[in-house]
């Protein structure tokens, strides 16, 4: 094994040439990380920091090949299914059925990051109606229309009732531009009333019946119309199989979390532990293929522990990171300035947790749907991040913003409050654009000052 270390991408071609020389065996999607920069023209790769791990490498070319492999599987004959906004939900039942493929058209958000802004995603959004006061999720419109990035698909849902209202303008906006969409409800998560009968959530959560049944029947639809998809009905055993499996994906994420998290020092970089933690969502598309990559991460990291070998240094100071970046630089930065991430809410925790087993399957899975983090209040949030920064000996909380993003206009406020308040750790909020590059001496001396807080801390 290799001594871990961070890679540019000029340092990962002569890296990737060693590994070739040395008998480095890949999956059909893999190849050097150049290839995307040359071929998607996905920029932002020349300048972010890369584990040097043949896992890392898999987990990349995993990433930057889906809209490929979802092409190639539509070539097949395998139906498309494009699921928005439950991040975590509708995919557990399409990946049940035989040849159904679910991908988040969401995702288009980092593809502005990733090129740079050479799509002029987000620029075509404004034509379309849609502007900058909306969060860059709005480039998945420009997306839909122009067909370069993922394949359209055979069958388009969105959940709407509890969802922010940029998604809801923007599917709207893609429905009216004749994309015709299956919309479901998912009700604003409340605590029980005194007398209501309450059901336990994943995620240490409650909520009334009523609300669970509610979500029920809205997943029954779902799974109706996703069976006449794939020409074969969506039976409990079918589910029961798909969760299983799903529960398997999520159990390495969190054996993978703990072991990053538990180690005296980081034993992988921040930014492949976000990536490994969006495969949550959608599986990037091919359950049994995630499966093995995350199994390739895990034991990486895990053999890194043993061998006391780490990527950060023992000083690094212990981070909780709130919301999910849209510069994947960030994550480089806040290693570079001398922190490691011990925790993480990236706006799916619902797509983490376990989805019960010793339930009827559908009525486990629109319990998991109801612990969406952002179908609740930001309090419930807060009590999460608290309860994890405890457990895993957090020192500082960042809680990045996504610009335009109208999901909570006072979310970072709320959160940085109940942390500061309940277990006193210095916590910040800062806006992550796309490209983050004119804010880099700001971002880098507010995480420096943020490390240099948690630090002092210590000697107190
Ligand atoms: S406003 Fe927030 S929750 Fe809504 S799409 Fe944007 S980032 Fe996601």
């Amino acid at each position: 094994m290799a001594t871990p270390s961070k890679l540019n991408l000029t340092q990962w071609d002569d890296r990737y040439a060693e590994l070739r020389r040395d008998g480095l065996r890949e999956p059909a999607y893999g190849g050097p990380l150049r290839r995307h920069v040359e071929q998607e023209k996905d920029f932002r790769l020349e300048q972010l920091q890369f584990d040097n791990s043949p896992a890392a490498l898999r987990l990349w070319n995993f990433l930057l090949t889906e809209n490929e492999r979802l092409r190639q599987a539509r070539a097949r004959g395998e139906k498309i299914v494009g699921a928005m906004k439950d991040l975590g939900t509708v995919p557990v039942m399409a990946y049940a059925l035989p040849g159904l493929r679910a991908f988040y058209p969401d995702g288009a958000w980092w593809t502005p990051c990733l090129m740079e802004g050479s799509d002029r995603l987000l620029q075509q959004a404004e034509a379309l109606g849609i502007d900058a006061s909306f969060c860059p999720v709005r480039a998945m419109l420009p997306a839909f229309q122009n067909g370069g990035h993922f394949p359209l698909p055979d069958l388009l849902l969105c959940s709407t009732g509890a969802v922010c209202d940029d998604f809801s303008a923007i599917a709207q906006r893609l429905e009216h531009l004749g994309h015709a969409i299956l919309w479901w409800e998912m009700p604003r998560r409340r605590a029980p009333a005194a007398g209501e009968t309450a059901c336990a959530l994943p995620g240490n959560l409650t909520a009334p019946k009523i609300q669970v049944d509610c979500v029920r029947a809205e997943l029954q639809r779902v799974g109706q119309v996703l069976g006449q998809l794939a020409g074969k009905d969506l039976d409990d055993a079918l589910l029961t199989d798909g969760i299983r499996a799903a529960n398997h994906v999520r159990r390495l994420l969190a054996e993978l979390r703990q072991t990053v998290y538990a180690a005296p020092r980081a034993p992988l970089p921040a930014l492949e532990l976000l990536v490994a933690e969006m495969l949550a969502l959608h599986f990037c598309s091919d359950r049994e293929e995630c499966i093995a990559v995350l199994e390739d991460l895990l034991a990486e990291a895990r053999a890194r522990v043993w061998q006391n070998q780490f990527v950060s240094g023992a000083e690094a100071v212990r981070i909780f990171w709130v919301n999910p970046v849209a510069d994947l630089r960030a994550m480089n930065l806040l290693e570079d300035l001398g922190g490691r991430i011990c925790g993480s809410d990236f706006m799916f925790t619902h797509a983490l947790d376990l989805i019960p087993e010793d339930l009827p399957p559908l009525e486990a899975l629109a319990r998991s749907a109801l612990a969406d983090p952002m179908a609740g209040p930001a309090t419930d949030r807060a009590a999460r991040i608290v309860r994890e920064c405890r457990a895993n000996g957090v020192e500082a909380v960042v809680v990045s913003r996504i610009p335009g993003a109208s999901h909570c206009a006072r979310e970072g406020e709320i959160i940085r409050e109940i942390v500061r308040q309940t277990i006193g750790l210095p916590a910040i909020e800062l806006e992550i654009p796309p490209v983050c590059d004119a804010l880099l001496p700001t971002l880098a001396s507010r995480l420096q000052a943020l490390v240099e807080t948690a630090r002092a801390k210590r000697t107190k």
